[in-house]
């Protein structure tokens, strides 16, 4: 388990990235880690290019003529955040026959259902909604807050990946279109978040701190998962976004003039819970700011400059007044008092890794990893 230690405050050259990541490390232009992945993942991939576009025409045909004769060629999960939204817009520019399925853990904010809507009707697309078990998750969530671990997010994003899976078995779906971006979404410190698919760690988690006895959490095992993805591919992820030129604010204009899409204010702000985590919870406890990785994307991806992404950061995450309303809101919904919240977000946070995790599985999937070369497995990541 590594420990947080105090170290001097530093800043990367060319991102807005700092040592609120712990393990952020700078090169002697003190540019860092994240930048350096990028660029490497950049040149690999090149998104947007001639080759690029080629590889996803070519992709896009092999989809198309293993899904004739089905209902649906292939799989998109819709947010009605601005990255998803646009992989559905791009099933319909390559012809693709998607079931559209959503996610409803609770929290999705009006504009974020009404956004989905507009975009299932005007591209025509079948929607599935997936809606959770609320007393499950909500007990899930007041778990994972009471244990002080940072990726309270990781128990939607477990269920949202284990869900995808079963709505493609049912459906006799073999492809699933993710909006896994490396131009917004790269640069995630390795400490602020936790191994989506360790389902190990969110029992341990709940055993310790739940109530309620959980029947139909959507999970995957990590061993299961590893099957699935690796040994029996009968799942193959495309990150669609990778292979073209993807910028946010073009593809934001292309939603609003072409499916009627609003945006909703800030990257995830699409759930009301993810709001109040990414602008409340996670500076507050945990000192982090996600934003800095939200803007360095832009800024490596040349869509805004690093003075306009330092600007930004100037500005409050919460407008006092919305922050007490959300604050009474989630409380509530979560059937915490305020003292009882407040005693929690006062104590020192803990690492995933305090609790039981699957991490000898993930150590040897990383080892698999390296076996396998990146050529066998197209065209997934
Ligand atoms: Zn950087």
């Amino acid at each position: 388990m590594t420990t947080v230690t105090e170290t001097v405050y530093h800043i990367c050259t060319r991102c807005i990235l700092d040592t609120s990541d712990r393990d952020i490390e700078f090169d002697d232009n003190g540019v860092c880690n994240h930048c350096r992945e990028f660029d490497t993942i950049v040149q690999n991939r090149g998104p947007g290019s001639e080759q690029s576009q080629k590889s996803l025409e070519t992709l896009c045909e092999r989809i198309r003529a293993e899904g004739e004769g089905k209902p649906y060629d292939c799989l998109v999960g819709l947010s009605g955040g601005v990255d998803s939204s646009y992989v559905a817009y791009l099933a319909k520019q390559y012809r693709l026959r998607p079931l559209a399925v959503h996610f409803d853990n609770g929290w999705n904010s009006e504009l974020a259902v009404k956004n989905i809507h507009r975009i299932v009707s005007t591209l025509e697309f079948d929607l599935q909604t997936y809606v959770i078990d609320w007393e499950e998750f909500r007990d899930l969530q007041r778990s994972f807050i009471k244990a002080g671990v940072i990726d309270i997010e990781m128990l939607t994003d477990h269920a949202i990946f284990a869900s995808l899976f079963r709505i493609s078995r049912e459906n006799d779906i073999k492809y699933i279109l993710s909006g896994v971006n490396v131009a917004t979404e790269s640069g995630m410190p390795r400490s602020w978040t936790w191994f989506k698919q360790d389902f190990r760690n969110i029992k341990a988690i709940h055993d310790r701190f739940g109530d309620v006895r959980l029947k139909t959490f959507p999970r995957v095992g990590t061993l299961k998962w590893l099957y699935l993805t690796f040994i029996s591919r009968d799942f193959y992820f495309v990150d669609i976004l990778n292979y073209v030129n993807y910028e946010k604010e073009k593809a934001m204009t292309v939603l609003e003039d072409k499916l009627g899409w609003q945006y909703y204010g800030g990257k995830h702000y699409e759930s009301l819970f993810t709001q109040f985590y990414q602008a409340y919870i996670l500076p507050e406890k945990f000192k982090v700011d996600k934003r800095r990785v939200h803007l360095s994307s832009l800024i490596r991806n040349g869509e805004i400059t690093r003075d306009e992404a330092l600007q930004e950061m100037e500005k409050p995450l919460y407008d006092p007044k919305l922050l007490k309303a959300h604050k009474e809101y989630v409380l509530k919904k979560l059937g915490f008092s305020e003292e009882e919240f407040g005693r929690i977000m006062r104590e020192p946070p803990r690492d995933h890794d305090f609790y039981p995790t699957s991490q000898s599985i993930i150590d040897v999937l990383k080892k698999i990893k390296k076996m396998i070369s990146p050529g066998s497995r197209k065209p997934s990541n």
